[in-house]
């Protein structure tokens, strides 16, 4: 894949109300009309290029709505309040009363539960497969299925979804698929590679800055029209709308993703390596030991690596524990869910995000205890990062004390180096 997402979204040109070099943000919760004509018309529907009420639409929210649709390439994006708004949204858009979806079995904790146990309201089955085994996917479907869903790459296990092969299957039974791409945006392109609608929790990588909540809806324009409708719009009816002013603070952050994208997979890259050559169990989808590495390289826009998330297996939750309390007091990073901030983030996903998944269910996933998810951070100088990880890793016994060649000379350059000095 080569689609060019950060050129698209570089090059969209807005100027503020009095010629500012950023947009004007709408602070306006509702909106004068010249005509009551008008009005009528845009409350019978016709609300495109029209501004009614803010929980409807807000020029700013149309500007960060516009750049989510550079990023992955499809027509139109809505914003939301948060990725879950933005996912929730989309399902109860898609299904009636006895509908049925198929769902991939690792997704974001949220989304799981939503679909576990929140839907049985509306009378919305689930059946949750391993989303690699493309025959399952395929017989799993009804005639009552709504929709194919999954994450490009999966939380917390790191399964890369085949999207083209989805895609062919879900055209072939007249559905659409929808992927959550919120652990590689920019990586993968997921509309491009054959997804109908892609959904993003815009408080991870793409806002970047963990200041807030956020989500988007990127599709057809027909379907982002559809979600906006004031009679039977989910976006619209449910009400988890964005804030204009934080609207506009992610629109400024979103320019400076690929800068961040490239040094979040760089250093993830770094340390994946690192981890393996000392033998750690780890998972990263830029190893090739990873079970979809090859899936990877068929999907991913190169220059942009990777992504920036790791799982490191340290056997047990009390070691996990130990050493992100560790980690933590030598600065490497923050104790805390989610991910894409600047500092390496990291959490053990069994005893935390993806508690809502019961432990049996976890087990038959490959969801150990001991698995610690990292967001890496965007560290300057990852190999004094690695250097202060793996003394963590040695007080506590998850690594013997390093004696190889390698670092037995680097500390003798640097013996010789003070000595000089
Ligand atoms: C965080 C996350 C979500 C939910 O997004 P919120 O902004 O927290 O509502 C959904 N999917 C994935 C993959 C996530 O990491």
């Amino acid at each position: 894949m080569d689609y060019k997402a950060s050129e698209h979204i570089q090059d969209l040109q807005y100027f503020g109300e009095f010629g500012g070099i950023n947009p004007s943000i709408s602070d306006s919760s509702t909106y004068t009309f010249l005509s009551a004509k008008t009005m009528f018309d845009t409350f019978e529907g016709n609300t495109e290029g029209c501004y009614l009420y803010s929980r409807h639409s807000s020029p700013s929210n149309l500007y960060l709505g516009e750049a989510m649709a550079q990023l992955e390439g499809t027509e139109s994006a809505n914003v939301y309040a948060s990725g879950m708004g933005a996912i929730t949204a989309v399902i109860l858009q898609l299904c009636d009363s006895g509908d049925h979806i198929v769902c991939s079995r690792t997704i974001y904790g949220g989304t799981y539960a939503f679909l576990k146990n929140f839907v049985k309201k509306f009378n919305i089955s689930v059946s949750f497969i391993d989303i690699t085994d493309l025959n399952t996917v395929e017989k799993s479907i009804t005639p009552k299925t709504k929709m194919i869903y999954c994450e490009a790459i999966s939380n917390p296990l790191l399964e890369i979804a085949d999207i083209p092969s989805l895609s062919k299957i879900a055209k072939k039974n007249s559905i659409p698929l929808v992927v959550d791409n919120t652990f590689s945006p920019l990586s993968i392109s997921a509309a491009q590679l054959g997804a109908d609608i892609v959904v993003h929790s815009l408080t991870k990588f793409i806002n970047g800055s963990s200041d807030c909540v956020a989500g988007a809806v990127c599709a057809s324009t027909d379907f982002c029209l559809s979600l906006k409708d004031v009679n039977n719009g989910a976006g619209m009816l449910l009400g988890s709308t964005m804030d204009s002013l934080r609207a506009a603070s992610i629109l400024k952050n979103m320019r400076t993703l690929h800068i961040r994208i490239k040094k979040h997979s760089e250093n993830a890259d770094y340390l994946a390596k690192q981890f393996l050559n000392d033998g750690l169990t780890v998972v990263y989808p830029g190893l090739e030991n990873h079970p979809g590495h090859d899936l990877m390289n068929a999907q991913m826009n190169p220059e942009y690596g990777y992504g920036g998330m790791l799982t490191l297996d340290v056997g047990s939750v009390e070691k996990a524990n130990a050493l992100m309390e560790s980690m933590q007091r030598k600065k490497l990073g923050y104790l805390a869910v989610s991910l894409g901030f600047y500092k390496t983030l990291f959490s053990a996903s069994g005893t935390s995000t993806s508690s809502e998944i019961p432990e049996e269910e976890q087990k038959e996933l490959g969801l150990s205890q001991g698995l610690i998810r990292f967001s890496i951070g965007l560290d300057n100088d990852i190999k004094k990062t690695y250097k202060t990880m793996r003394e963590c890793m040695e007080e506590l016994g998850i690594l013997a004390p390093d004696t190889s060649f390698g670092l037995v000379l680097e500390r003798k350059g640097l013996a010789q180096h003070s000595a000089k000095s």
